[in-house]
């Protein structure tokens, strides 16, 4: 992933002016101790020695570090490649995400966002799919400190593997992710629940290559309403991966940053405790307009209140009109008439109902909690109020023995 897409954004957010609507602070990194509560120790042992594995690559332990957690020094075809300054890098992105949990855990801030974290796909003891670090486990895990339940959304082109294999069976935790699937796509995961997976607090809402819009709309909301009025979170982790925005390079869906921003609005509009992360996006100014529309969306601006087009005094605007002359960029990306072709309404109904069929049983385990914490609390209301009347009846009994005294 290219880390021009945070400076991209961080030029926009500025020259929108949204950055004096808000805090901006620089988080300290990650600390070693504080990645062990995911990462195992040889792991990040191996990310902290960078420098000298990419310096003798074929020597001995270097070697088998490389074997061991599958990332090879330099290369130029893996998706995870072991670079010198690797550890900086991974400590700066939990870092940040970290940061954005303590916020909202000492009420400084209800809405927090790092658009350079949301790397889904790592696990505790390898890398994958451009991540090294989980900084949205950590996040979330930092989290449960004070929330009893956490509901993490990950709008991500490729479902989020990682942070749901993390929390998988986690009555804490409910994992939601909203992807592209299908014909090899990478990671390969997340389709519909299967008959093992029925302890589970996951959803997966796979969809085929070419969903548009509404469609996406529809299915988001739809797992949305159900999961909120069955789970009841008490905080929010809000995965934006932008490589679901149309025109990506690596991504085939035919959706806008209209409806992409919907889905933020939706869940901020839940008034929840709420971090927000960046993801995947491999078209540079796609995904850096689409955060920074996010980021506009966070503190309060709606659409109408943002210009149609890339302010003209932006310093990356030259490299924007290179991208797209002869036209001035817009802010928000649409629909490429001669690329995309969003499948058609009937079609992707066929697919929205089969998820509607499904999401019962994905949410089954939650479910059965929900009713079992249902019936507790209806027995210790009930209990409650046995109580209070029997204490009533003695009361009255007591005050009727009592002789009455002459006025
Ligand atoms: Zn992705």
């Amino acid at each position: 992933m290219r880390p021009s897409r945070v400076r991209v954004l961080h030029s926009l957010v500025r020259s929108l002016g949204l950055d004096k609507e808000m805090t901006v602070r620089q988080a300290r990194p990650a600390t070693e101790e504080e990645m062990r509560v995911f990462h195992r120790s040889a792991y990040l042992e191996c990310l902290k020695q960078a420098p000298r594995i990419c310096g003798d690559p074929l020597e001995e332990t270097a070697l088998s570090f490389q074997k061991e957690f599958d990332v090879p020094a330099g290369s130029a075809t893996h998706d995870c490649p072991l670079f010198p300054e690797v550890w900086s890098l991974v400590a700066s992105q939990a870092g940040a995400s970290l940061a954005c949990a303590d916020v909202l855990l000492n009420g400084t801030a209800d809405v927090a966002m790092n658009w350079a974290g949301g790397l889904h796909h790592a696990a505790s003891a390898n890398a994958s799919g451009f991540c090294f670090v989980n900084d949205i486990v950590l996040c979330i895990k930092r989290l449960l400190h004070r929330y009893s339940r956490v509901l993490y959304i990950d709008l991500d082109v490729h479902h989020g593997d990682g942070v749901e294999t993390a929390f998988y069976g986690n009555s804490r935790v409910m994992t939601f992710s909203i992807h592209q699937f299908g014909k090899g796509f990478f990671p390969g995961t997340g389709d519909y629940c299967t008959p093992q997976s029925t302890n589970s607090f996951a959803v997966n809402c796979p969809l085929p290559i070419s969903t548009g819009d509404a469609a996406y709309l529809l299915s988001f909301r739809t797992a949305l309403t159900a999961i909120v009025s069955c789970y009841d979170p008490e905080a929010i982790v809000l995965q934006c991966g932008a490589d679901t925005i149309a025109g990506d390079l690596i991504g085939r869906l035919a959706v806008t940053t209209f409806t992409h921003t919907q889905c933020v609005a939706d869940v901020l509009g839940l008034g929840l405790p709420t971090v927000l992360l960046g993801g995947g996006g491999y078209h540079v100014f796609h995904t850096a307009k689409c955060w920074a529309i996010h980021t506009a969306t966070a503190i309060g601006r709606s659409a109408s209140e943002l210009p149609m087009y890339v302010p003209r005094k932006d310093p990356y605007y030259m490299e924007h009109r290179r991208e797209s002359i002869p036209l001035r960029p817009t802010l928000h990306v649409f629909l490429d008439p001669d690329v995309d072709r969003p499948l058609s309404w009937e079609v992707s109904q066929k697919y929205w109902r089969q998820f509607c069929l499904s999401i019962r049983g994905q949410m089954s385990a939650a479910i059965a909690i929900r009713q079992k914490f249902t019936r507790i609390v209806q027995f210790a209301k009930e209990d409650a109020d046995r109580r209070k009347s029997s204490l009533r009846e003695r009361e009255e009994k007591e005050r009727a023995k009592r002789p009455r005294t002459s006025e």
